[in-house]
């Protein structure tokens, strides 16, 4: 689909909705290598200003290697941050500066596309040379260009947090740490041509309720910064340059979701119990504390999971115990009297801190992650042990373990907490009575083994977006392989129906706090399968609560036994949709036009 929008035509395009809604703006484009540059001449009047512009440009560069170069100094030393030498040299080259003024000049060419061309001369000479030494400053010469470029394009802020304007922020793909930084109140919504419905950036944006569309394969070749963008986070659809008319549609579209969003949320304080009397918990997971009030907004009742590793992956050093003592306990006491779910530090696949691998993985998610980063590194596990259990004193708290696979992690794991809480007891600090102690269930041999597991710990907590990575064998953030990323695939009910008979068989609850339940038909099946918890994004939590006391329990249950006979994902689907069109049509309006 195209239509004219002023001067440019608008282009649609479709990738994976990862937040519902609907924004409008500019867009920001950060950490993009592949500048779209034009060949557009300058008029002879504005060539003056083209060369001003080339100048502003080095002259930004400059100043952000000099902070680079400060900092490097100041973590790594001297030594590393001379490496740093090269690029301001290749940056204050003349040869290069005046080549590039020139072309402005003498060819009334752009800023960008002059100082582009004569650089990739440079590179192509670099092409033919095998020399290791002289092959890395092409790199150094790449870098160089790449910030120029983006300085000449105007994107003078390297860092979401440090965003100062309204933007849609728009990238190839956004780190946890890019994106946990970010500010709500500047960031509109968030497209990037990788990642799935579960990976991280999509999970922060969800929590924030910014709009967002992930997987548009190669949308940043086609943006260029301060292009107009809607952005339709439920339908997975971007438009670029969009016309007037398409403006106006997409703002009636914005106007009944925002209608929606306001009804959904007059249910908030109620109980989340069906129809026939079943209560379910709903809390919310939790990634920074700029979410709390969102937290507390929408009628959780506490935290399933906190995601302490955001504390961690956006600071520059591992933060001290008493750092996180203060940081943990500001979200204890603020929730109190509900409880909290604190998940120890789940470094390791996508979320890396500066300072936790030493070393690049070529299978992160299946590498040093979670309880096996911590177990090895115990002087790390210790502190936010010490952190968490001083935490306790004040409301109620539960440790929680990630992404174990064998017995002995937790038993291990266990056995440190003991240590711990024996140190604080002799030290005299105050600790809760009753820490519970759980896991996440998100690896298949934890559901093969959850009998065992069960008899280990006070509760369960199903992560089912690394649960389906791993069953299915699916990289949770690959858009080209996302086809294959379903929450209803007949393995995935069978391992949930596995977990929960293991643990209530075995007397302990179990909640889920991955994303399954974001969606209708998962918030259906995980209500059928007598889960007992359920935490999600804040921003989801009414519309699951809407599900919860809109159907009966017994209800439920028979649609997750039809649903675990079937066969295919799709199956399933169909399944869920006609339980709803057949006995809860009220229900239809949660499902998203696209998927319906
Ligand atoms: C999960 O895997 O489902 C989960 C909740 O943990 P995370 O998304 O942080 O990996
Ligand atoms: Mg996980």
């Amino acid at each position: 689909m195209s239509k004219e929008g002023g001067e440019k035509k608008e282009l649609v395009f479709n990738g994976i909705p990862a937040s519902p809604g609907i924004a409008f703006g500019e867009a920001f484009v950060v950490n993009v290598d592949d500048f779209m540059i034009d060949e557009d001449k300058v008029a002879p009047e504005a060539v003056d200003d083209e060369v001003a512009r080339f100048k502003e440009a080095l002259g930004e560069t400059e100043r952000e290697l000099f902070e680079i170069y400060g900092k490097m100094q100041d973590d790594m030393g001297d030594e590393h941050a001379k490496i740093l030498d090269t690029h301001r040299m290749i940056l204050s080259d003349e040869i290069m500066i005046n080549d590039t003024i020139r072309h402005i000049k003498d060819d009334r060419m752009n800023a960008a596309y002059a100082f582009n061309s004569v650089l990739d001369k440079t590179l192509k000479k670099f092409d033919a040379i095998k020399d290791n030494y002289l092959k890395e400053r092409a790199e150094d010469i790449r870098d160089v260009k790449r910030r120029v470029l983006r300085n000449i394009f105007g994107q003078r802020i390297e860092g979401l947090d440090k965003l100062r304007k309204k933007v849609i922020v728009v990238a190839k793909s956004l780190t946890p740490s890019d994106t946990a930084g970010l500010k709500k109140q500047y960031v509109q919504g968030i497209v990037t041509d990788r990642g799935g419905s579960t990976s991280h950036a999509a999970i922060i944006a969800r929590s924030h309720g910014i709009p967002a569309v992930v997987g548009l394969r190669n949308f940043t070749k086609f943006v260029k910064p301060r292009d107009r963008l809607v952005v339709d986070g439920t339908m997975g659809q971007v438009v670029l340059r969009p016309s007037v008319e398409t403006v106006k549609e997409y703002e009636e579209a914005q106007r009944k979701f925002m209608e929606m969003e306001k009804e959904l949320l007059t249910i908030k304080d109620y109980p989340a119990v069906t129809l026939d009397g079943h209560t379910i918990e709903l809390a919310a997971n939790l990634e920074t504390t700029d979410e709390l009030d969102d937290v507390i907004g929408h009628g959780a009742k506490g935290v399933g999971l906190f995601r302490t590793e955001y504390f961690f992956i956006t600071r520059q050093n591992l933060p001290s115990e008493g750092e996180q003592y203060k940081y943990y306990s500001s979200v204890v006491k603020k929730l109190a009297p509900e409880s909290v779910i604190i998940r120890t530090l789940d470094v390791g696949g996508d979320k890396i801190a500066r300072w936790s691998h030493d070393y690049q993985e070529s299978n992160p998610f299946m590498g040093w992650r979670g309880i096996r980063f911590t177990l090895t590194r115990k002087d790390i596990f210790r502190t936010q042990l010490r952190a968490i259990y001083r935490a306790s004193a004040h409301g109620s708290v539960r440790v929680m373990f990630p992404m174990i696979s064998v017995v002995e992690e937790v038993i291990a794991a266990k056995e440190i907490c003991k240590e711990v809480k024996e140190d604080l007891v002799r030290e005299r600090y105050q600790v809760g009575d009753e820490v519970e102690i759980g896991i996440m269930i998100e690896t298949p041999s934890s559901v093969a083994i959850a009998d065992h597991l069960a008899k280990e710990v006070d509760f369960f907590s199903i992560g089912t977006n690394d649960l389906i990575q791993y069953t299915l064998a699916v990289d949770r953030g690959n858009s080209r392989i996302s086809y294959l990323y379903n929450a209803l695939h007949p393995s995935i009910l069978r391992m949930i129906r596995d977990t929960v008979n293991a643990a209530h068989k075995a007397g302990i609850w179990v909640g889920v706090c991955g994303e399954m339940p974001a969606n209708i038909h998962g918030a259906l099946l995980l209500l059928g399968l007598d889960i007992d918890e359920l935490s999600a994004s804040p921003y989801l939590l009414p519309e699951i609560k809407k599900v919860v006391r809109s159907v009966t329990f017994d209800e439920t249950r028979a649609l997750a036994r039809k649903a675990l006979q079937l066969k295919t994902a799709d199956e399933v689907r169909t399944a869920i949709e006609k339980f709803i069109s057949e006995r809860r049509p009220e229900l239809k309006e949660l499902i998203p036009e696209a998927t319906r």
